[in-house]
């Protein structure tokens, strides 16, 4: 197998040839077709994250079919197309396993993180953790929904029903989480960085109401905020820009520090969030939804020995929607 392997933090990820691996009991290893770019993969190559694992295969947002199946793996088939997510692994046995909170769990594994993941010709995956993709959409067009669209479907249930929800940061989540809450009726708002007039006219021809920079105000007050992007300062900007009881959701991973604010922007009952991670239900819900939605994804292809400059781009926002690297 080849695969862009991340040998020092903060460094070039470096083309390799590594021996082909074999699936462990409960595993499954698949030919990857399609792996998604996340900002969390930023993160990682940065070390912005607790106890870095290198080298690493990042990657986590991978569409590919089945080749090889382990020992004690039921339900899945050869040549299945399947999806892996950034939650590879929980304990089962945790507090937070045990009530249902499995995205909290306190000895997890997660794909391209602290186990190799998709930036390769082939992977390992537990197979618990894989989802049957079926066979309706294209690889690449699949390959988003597995960390921008769960990760953003999460946040967006998290936020509540509110009928006019904004989108702080409209990159690969927003663009995907836009077109889901259009489907179920609400308004979107969408803010970018000041002044990027192109991913403000996206944002438009994905249905957002009004797109603007995220340093302006909304044209009415918001019932929820969803903060996409990684910039601490968003945070009482958004809180300011929800109404009384209104909900602000941060949906990364990683943030800048937050700024000091007035208690008043907190207080009348508005409601700061984060989210971690997904649990697998919240694959099953999102994915079933996706596709009856005909969520539509957006992305630049990049050759997979290409992802250091599919990583810089998305650094520096040069794309619109996602980016997908492919072997
Ligand atoms: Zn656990
Ligand atoms: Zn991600």
């Amino acid at each position: 197998m080849q695969a862009m392997v991340l040998n020092r933090l903060r460094t070039p990820l470096e083309w390799t040839v590594l021996p082909d691996r074999l699936p462990g009991p409960g595993q499954i290893r698949i030919e990857v077709a399609a792996c998604g770019v996340c900002r969390t993969d930023l993160h990682v190559v940065d070390g912005e994250l607790p106890d870095p694992v290198v080298p690493i295969i990042p990657g986590h947002e991978i569409v590919g079919r089945i080749d090889a199946i382990g020992p004690d793996v039921e339900g899945l088939t050869m040549g299945e197309r399947v999806g892996v997510p950034w939650l590879g692994h929980t304990c089962g046995v945790c507090p937070y396993c045990r009530m249902q909170r499995e995205n909290l769990c306190d000895h997890p594994v997660f794909t391209g993180y602290t186990r190799d993941g998709g930036f390769a010709t082939a992977t390992i995956a537990d197979a618990r953790f894989a989802f049957p993709l079926g066979e309706v959409g294209s690889d690449v067009s699949l390959a988003p929904l597995l960390c921008a669209g769960l990760i953003g479907w999460r946040s967006l249930t998290i936020a509540g029903d509110g009928k006019s929800l904004g989108l702080y940061g409209f990159g690969a989540a927003a663009h995907i989480i836009a077109q889901v809450a259009r489907r179920q009726g609400r308004s979107v708002f969408a803010f970018t960085r000041p002044g990027d007039a192109v991913t403000q006219a996206f944002a438009r021809t994905l249905g957002a109401a009004w797109a603007g920079g995220s340093n302006e105000a909304p044209p009415e007050q918001l019932d929820a905020a969803i903060i996409f992007a990684t910039v601490g300062e968003l945070v009482p900007r958004a809180l300011k820009a929800v109404r009384k009881g209104g909900r602000v959701v941060c949906a990364g991973i990683h943030m800048s520090d937050i700024p000091s604010f007035p208690y008043a922007l907190l207080w009348e009952e508005r409601q700061l969030l984060s989210v971690a991670n997904l649990t697998r239900q919240d694959g099953v819900d999102f994915l079933r939804q996706a596709s009856q939605m005909g969520i539509v994804t957006h992305s630049t292809i990049y050759p997979l020995r290409n992802a250091n400059e599919a990583l810089a781009d998305l650094r520096a926002g040069r794309f619109d929607g996602a980016a997908v690297l492919v072997p």
